[in-house]
């Protein structure tokens, strides 16, 4: 059993945490390593149980686990899904990540959009009923840097109520630039949480750092961010239950750090893009399954996000068992819900429904889709 320490850094917690032991495990693990998980209480369970959660052993009984994920979901979140859409502001990026349809030196239509652009985009999208918007920009230190994120938050904000970034990592005086301007939520994948395979994608640019990368939640979360979402990209590294479980690890380390942010977590698998590259390692829909009610049984009151790379049957047949937040009707490139096919998309999406039939079909399955869960006055 691991046990967090109060002044560590999660870069020193991720080496302490003995990561390739417990992932063996997760394909070791008995029949009795997995009873003894299910039968622990919400929020006991520690990253033994959680590698037995994902192991073969576990998959054999997936439907005792999803009833499990399933009962302490609704326990915590009642019958709800958080609805947002994602905004790629520019898809002019710096940095090689050869896994990315954005990367510096593949030949694509680039677009960065004014902030005029990015508020019609908003726009259109609360037309559809998204009050939570994440923006997405590529790293270009000069086009996409502070300054502009500013900017682009100050003006949104007059339109949305809830705006996130995902974009490059900040220190944490430019995450108060930030918050200040309107920002509330902060989603940082660390890609691959494997130090040799970060290395092998991330070939030049910023993103190199992994340290740097890994610790961007940490002084997200001290500037005052509001909700800290992680995770990995599932197919960059073999043994992928690996990632899961320092996805988890991560996950929980944020939470105990900073209790009054909401912690989110994301397991998404690799889309094809321009960039034509193929996973290091396949993850199955069951398999991907079973990793949402294991992270759910782990991780009580943390968000799980699926996003539209997934299809839509397979979306909506997730939620049960754990998945909280979801985007519909998104587009990848910038400028796409008002000129779509203007500039290139960072990948193909998946689930092409508009937002209203992913309500509707949330809906069909007894789950109320919640289109804002939070205002910026309640911070005063
Ligand atoms: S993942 Fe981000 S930083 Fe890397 S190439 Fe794509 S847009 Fe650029």
């Amino acid at each position: 059993m691991t046990t967090l320490t109060a002044d560590r850094t999660f870069s020193e917690e991720l080496d302490a945490i003995g990561l390739r032991d417990i992932a063996s495990r997760s394909v070791t693990a008995s029949e009795s390593d997995v009873t003894r998980a299910l039968t622990r209480g919400a929020g006991e369970r520690d990253l033994e149980d959680l590698a037995a959660l994902l192991s073969p052993a576990a998959g054999a009984r997936l439907e005792e686990i999803a009833q499990a994920a399933h009962r302490l979901t609704v326990r915590r979140f009642g019958k709800t899904v958080h609805m947002y859409a994602p905004i790629y502001l520019s898809n002019e990026c710096l940095t090689t990540c050869t896994y990315c349809g954005f990367a510096k030196d593949l030949e694509i239509v680039r677009r960065t959009l004014t902030v005029a652009e990015a508020v019609r985009e908003a726009e259109a999208l609360t037309a559809h009923g998204f009050r939570h918007l994440l923006l997405l920009t590529g790293e270009h230190q000069k086009i996409t840097g502070v300054d502009y994120l500013e900017q682009a938050l100050r003006a949104l904000s007059r339109v949305v109520p809830q705006l996130s970034i995902e974009v490059q990592v900040w220190s944490e005086d430019e995450y108060r630039r930030l918050v200040a301007a309107g920002c509330d939520g902060v989603v940082i994948y660390q890609e691959t949480y494997d130090r040799a395979a970060y290395r092998d994608y991330h070939v030049a640019g910023r993103k190199r750092d992994y340290d740097w990368r890994l610790e961007g939640p940490e002084r997200a979360g001290r500037a005052g961010i509001r909700r800290l979402g992680v995770g990995a990209l599932l197919g960059l590294h073999d043994p992928w239950r690996e990632e899961v479980i320092a996805t988890a690890a991560h996950a929980r380390f944020l939470t105990h750090r900073f209790w009054r942010s909401e912690v989110t977590v994301s397991v998404p698998r690799i889309r094809p893009s321009a960039s034509g590259y193929v996973p290091r390692a396949d993850v199955s829909d069951r398999e991907l399954a079973q990793t949402i009610c294991a992270l759910r049984l782990f991780l009580p009151d943390a968000g799980i996000v699926m996003s539209s790379r997934e299809a839509a049957g397979f979306r909506d047949a997730l939620v049960p068992l754990g998945v909280t937040h979801t985007s519909a009707g998104s587009h990848t490139e910038p400028g796409g819900y008002t000129e779509p096919d203007a500039a290139e998309g960072q990948f193909e999406v998946n689930d092409t429904r508009t937002p209203r039939q992913v309500a509707a079909a949330l809906s069909g399955i007894g789950y109320d889709v919640v289109w804002k869960d939070w205002d910026g006055v309640l911070r005063a």
